[in-house]
């Protein structure tokens, strides 16, 4: 089977972009600082602007080492990689993106399966995690890794709280299992939990960290952890050529990010619960209330599925995005001030 490549229609600008996070583009504040970036070659170890960010991902993570990437599907991958050997077995939400999101890579690349928890809102217990530890034995899988989602994007952006992880992570750790965090939106997390970044992730052995969400970069993530893992990781980024040259210029974007885009966040969840309120108050939307930037509703009521709303949503110069038949998402962001609210109900209003 082939797939076409998705590409857009340009043919009606898109005046407000809802879609996703990861539409934001660089500001030109952004971009002067990639412009001045000191370079070097980063797979031979001598980008010293790679090497700043990592560090001071390190350090805002709590975490010893950290490597950077083009992607956070590039990071979460070569972890599983690292963590993991053929026909082991990961515990993750049957939501997460890991499963559902990166290309089948967990079994394409690593050989390994998931065993997908349920749970509300892309989260679940610590007595679900026991009751999915298999016995120690030559018929069952190796189970290596409990895998989580901070915030849970298909979840609703929602938050892990930190004992919840921790609750989570000493299951996993008693049935000698690593854990590893997709925090694709963890500085959403930090924010909304008003916590630092450190404790938030203090109970997972790795994690990843995105740029190109809410931070607004347009490329790469980071993957941090103990400095011997993070060694182990470096060959999987070599095998799968995530190894880059001058990087620099990249990470000179996500060390701006870091120090310019992390406190923002806040409007960004102020955005979404304002668009929330307006939403519930459309004739036929049921709305998901928000916790951060991902606002999640329903369009049963008004007889029409999410794809036909967002189809009506963009001639009118608004998208969204569908994540389920009658389950749309609504995405605040870098690039929507809080005045583009009011205008994008307007929008929503008289398109249903
Ligand atoms: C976006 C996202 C990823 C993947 O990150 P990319 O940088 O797009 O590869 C992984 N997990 C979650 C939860 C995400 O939202």
């Amino acid at each position: 089977m082939s797939y076409e490549p998705k590409r857009a229609d340009f043919s009606v600008p898109v005046r407000i972009n809802l879609y996703s996070d990861t539409q934001t583009r660089p500001t030109r504040a952004m971009k002067e600082a990639m412009l001045a970036a000191e370079v070097g070659d980063e797979q031979g170890g001598s980008d010293p602007t790679v090497w700043e960010l990592c560090d001071r991902a390190a350090a805002l993570l709590g975490k010893e080492a950290a490597m950077f990437m083009p992607s956070g599907t590039m990071c979460n991958q070569v972890a599983v990689a690292t963590h993991c050997r053929p026909g082991d077995e990961i515990l993750a939400h049957e939501d997460a993106h890991i499963q559902g999101s990166e290309g089948g890579a967990p079994g394409a690349i690593s050989g390994v399966m998931i065993r997908g928890l349920p749970g509300p809102r892309g989260m679940f217990s610590a007595q679900t995690v026991r009751e999915a530890i298999r016995p120690v034995s030559r018929y069952s899988p190796p189970q290596r890794l409990l895998e989580v989602e901070q915030t849970t994007n298909k979840g609703g952006g929602a938050c892990w709280r930190i004992g919840e992880l921790q609750a989570v992570a000493e299951v996993a750790h008693e049935h000698g299992m690593s854990v590893h965090m997709d925090g694709a939106r963890v500085v959403n997390a930090a924010v909304a939990l008003d916590a630092p970044l450190s404790e938030v992730v203090s109970a997972c052995d790795t994690v990843m960290l995105d740029f190109t969400k809410g931070l607004g970069a347009p490329l790469g993530a980071v993957l941090a952890g103990p400095k011997d893992f993070i060694g182990q990781a470096w060959r999987w980024k070599q095998r799968l050529g995530g190894s880059m040259r001058q990087g620099g210029m990249n990470a000179a974007a996500c060390i701006y990010a870091l120090q310019h885009n992390i406190p923002r966040l806040a409007e960004d969840h102020a955005n979404a619960a304002n668009l929330a309120r307006g939403m519930a108050q459309i004739p036929g939307i049921i709305v998901e209330a928000p916790e951060t930037n991902l606002v999640f509703f329903d369009t049963s009521g008004a007889g029409l599925t999410a794809a036909d709303f967002a189809a009506r949503l963009r001639p009118m110069g608004v998208t969204i995005s569908v994540s389920g038949t009658y389950r749309g998402r609504a995405c605040t962001h870098l690039d929507i001030s809080a005045d583009r609210i009011g205008e994008a109900l307007e929008i929503m209003r008289q398109a249903l």
